[in-house]
């Protein structure tokens, strides 16, 4: 069995202009890498399709789609929010990347490939049902995981956020779903600011002090997310994969290393072995040092792929 890497070329064209951290280099540089270790050729390559209206209606209010697509503009640039905006690409990018994770639901569960990695932008997470913020426009893992509940007939399905931003998107968008569990890592005090006192059965906020490195990042893992894991006995497990909080990236001030990200993957993928016959869908969110993001994506998709 094998994994699917998914991704399309208007990702590329996405472009927040020169200088902003959610680059088009992003994907280059886990392809870049993929290439240099030599994993690139051992993965089933996709190319995400357009998601459906209705797919995305399962997640998003039908006001806040229409707004996007109102603001969608032919030329320059149009600002969502501070830290967000389109240019004349971003619309279809993020058609392509809601519509890749998708796609990654359905080669999974149809069992063509035992995991996939969607390595699309504009990321997710933090894309709330009637807002775009934090670089997000659509929230590519929750459309994800209701495609999982409702197209697939699953009952319980997990995401495991290890951004290093608080998924405050998928939260908002799951709160009042108990079929799909939230375990979210995060620094706190940081954007987006929410999170450490919204925790409930389903929703497993864990936020942890600026200079979080690996040990500490492992026990509160180990302590506060595994045992709920394991015991919400999910369907499909989803990664909200951002590595932004590497050590060597300067977003925010945690110390993760490539061997965390492995170690990280190996737990969750655990829990989708002995639950979920091991269906496990990966969607790229944050990571914003080139190099560190590269190294980490390959790491985990290695893992994922048991290469
Ligand atoms: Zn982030």
């Amino acid at each position: 069995m094998h994994t699917a890497y998914i991704t399309h070329p208007e990702c590329l064209k996405h472009d927040m202009g020169s200088g902003h951290p959610e680059s088009p280099l992003r994907l280059r540089a886990i392809d870049d890498r993929l290439h240099a270790a030599h994993l690139f050729d051992y993965l089933i390559h996709r190319e995400a399709p357009l998601v459906h209206r209705s797919q995305l209606l399962r997640v998003h209010d039908a006001a806040y789609i229409d707004s996007i697509e109102a603001a969608s503009p032919y030329q320059g640039f149009h600002a969502l929010d501070p830290d967000t905006g389109m240019n004349p690409h971003s619309l279809d990018a993020a058609y392509h990347a809601a519509g890749g994770a998708v796609m990654a639901v359905d080669l999974v569960m149809r069992g063509e490939v035992a995991s996939a990695f969607v390595a699309c932008r504009p990321p997710g997470h933090h894309a709330t049902r009637s807002q775009a913020m934090g670089f997000c426009i659509f929230n590519n893992v929750a459309v994800a995981a209701a495609h999982a509940l409702e197209a697939h007939g699953l009952e319980r399905v997990a995401i495991v956020d290890f951004d290093v931003h608080h998924g405050n998107g998928t939260e908002d968008i799951f709160r009042n779903d108990p079929r799909a569990m939230l375990c979210s890592t995060f620094q706190h005090p940081f954007y987006p600011h929410c999170g450490a006192d919204t925790a409930s059965g389903h929703i497993v906020n864990v936020p942890l002090p600026a200079g979080t490195a690996g040990a500490a990042y492992r026990a509160a893992f180990s302590a506060q997310i595994m045992p709920r894991l394991e015991a919400f006995r999910p369907q499909m497990l989803f990664f909200s994969a951002g590595f932004d909080a590497h050590r060597e990236d300067d977003m925010a001030q945690f110390g993760l290393v490539e061997a965390d990200y492995v170690w990280i993957t190996e737990q969750t993928m655990g829990v989708a072995a002995r639950h979920a016959k091991g269906r496990i869908v990966s969607v790229l969110e944050g990571g914003y040092d080139l190099s560190a993001l590269g190294r980490s994506a390959a790491v985990h998709i290695k893992t994922l792929a048991d290469l």
